[in-house]
């Protein structure tokens, strides 16, 4: 039985990442930072544990691998960075603050999740990890730069722990969202997301769902031979 550990699996993506996982029969812990109300339901309803961890902190990070070992009853074998935070402004308009907070979130969280999980997987000799990138992370966004950035530097973490940490049974992949119905998009107003599904190729907004295919994929028995990509889950938007 397979031991999965999902960050910002409150709500959205993380949340049918969630279900999806409990659904075939793993033993699910999930990371939230505030949703308290949501992760209690989330909890209740599949069976999975939910922690609160600030996935910025890296002793909280550390903290909370172990908790989620204790509550799986054995160490982490599937990680799935998938806890994310969007910003919308001009560069010239983001503060410190908001660039840090950024980069944190993206990727340093993911960062120390992987080095958290790694030891147990070495010896072990198997692990699955999966990033949650973004389209914007290969293609760039105006008015997004921070996220771009953190998004493109989950490209460098995947190809490059996927290089170190291959020897070791370990497989380090990366999926790549294009516009998916979240609330991380609920301030897109009809007139946008008219013209962001005119510039998709299959001519619609994406579902958590159709992340939580690609993802499965990769932590599948079936992906045993696939590290180090990127995959685009985005209906050819970023083509
Ligand atoms: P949501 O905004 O719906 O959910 C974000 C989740 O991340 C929540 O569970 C939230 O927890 C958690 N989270 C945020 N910050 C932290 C933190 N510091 N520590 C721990 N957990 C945190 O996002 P989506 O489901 O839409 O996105 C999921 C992932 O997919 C993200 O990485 C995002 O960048 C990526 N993505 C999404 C796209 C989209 O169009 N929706 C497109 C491309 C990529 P809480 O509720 O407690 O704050």
């Amino acid at each position: 039985m397979r031991h999965v550990l999902i960050s910002g699996g409150s709500r959205g993506i993380g949340a049918a990442l969630v279900r999806a996982f409990c659904a075939d029969g793993a033993r699910v812990a999930f990371l939230y930072r505030s949703g308290h109300e949501a992760a209690a339901v989330l909890a209740r309803e599949t069976g999975a544990c939910a922690i609160c961890c600030d996935v910025c902190d890296p002793e909280a990070v550390t903290a909370a691998v172990a908790q989620a070992r204790d509550a799986l009853g054995g160490d982490v074998d599937v990680l799935v960075n998938n806890a994310g935070v969007a910003h919308i402004a001009l560069s010239r308009d983001v503060d410190d603050a908001t660039w840090r907070r950024l980069l944190d979130t993206n990727l340093s969280g993911a960062f120390y999740l992987a080095r958290a999980v790694q030891g147990a997987m070495i010896r072990q000799g198997f692990g699955r990890i999966v990033n949650i990138g973004s389209m914007w992370g290969k293609v760039g966004a105006s008015c997004e730069v921070p996220y771009s950035a953190a998004k493109a530097g989950l490209r460098g973490l995947t190809m490059s722990l996927a290089k170190e940490l291959g020897p070791s049974g370990i497989t380090v992949n990366c999926v790549e969202p294009g516009v998916i119905d979240t609330e991380m998009n609920a301030a897109l107003d009809a007139e946008t997301r008219a013209a962001l599904v005119a510039e998709t190729p299959l001519s619609r907004i994406g579902t958590p769902d159709d992340v939580v295919a690609a993802v499965r994929f990769f932590a599948s028995d079936a992906a045993s031979f696939i590290t180090g990509q990127c995959l685009g889950v985005d209906g050819g938007f970023a083509i």
